[in-house]
């Protein structure tokens, strides 16, 4: 299941080093090279899937339960006082390596982790346009 060009997946083999926070069958997490604050974290499936999409559900929910558990001893390890759980998808969306991980990120008021969030206003009647192109893919 590994992709031989994939750094995940020579971390998760345990061919490059990492600083390990939790393992089991299908999941391993460890520490973010490049921390945007102390204690960020990746959550990745050993196997290979490039993104969150493509991941079957099983593995999703078995993600999701560790990425609660990890998130938790983060914020007791840390004492910070929330964190995100970000999951970049495609190049667009600022994914640098193309192997689903989740970051958890931990946060402290005014940390200037991320200083915006451009959030836009709906037109009148965009939001039914918008949620009909959805919904005729779901
Ligand atoms: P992305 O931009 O794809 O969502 O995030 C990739 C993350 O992987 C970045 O935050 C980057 O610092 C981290 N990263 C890249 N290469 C390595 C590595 O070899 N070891 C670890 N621990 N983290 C890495
Ligand atoms: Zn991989």
């Amino acid at each position: 299941m590994g992709n031989q060009d994939c750094i995940f997946c020579k971390i998760a083999a345990g061919d490059i080093p990492c600083s390990k926070v939790f393992e089991n069958d299908s999941v391993i997490a460890f520490l973010d090279i490049s921390p945007l604050s102390e204690g960020h974290t990746l959550v990745i499936p050993k196997a290979h899937f490039e993104q969150f999409d493509h991941c079957p559900s099983e593995l999703l929910a078995d993600i999701a339960v560790c990425t609660g558990k990890i998130a938790s001893a983060v914020v007791l390890g840390l004492q910070c006082e929330g964190y995100n759980v970000l999951c970049n998808n495609g190049a667009a969306a600022g994914q640098e390596v193309n192997h689903v991980h989740f970051h958890v990120i931990p946060r402290d008021s005014g940390d200037a982790v991320f200083t915006q969030w451009p959030a836009k206003q709906y037109s009148d009647g965009q939001a039914e346009m918008v949620l009909n192109k959805i919904l005729k893919n779901l």
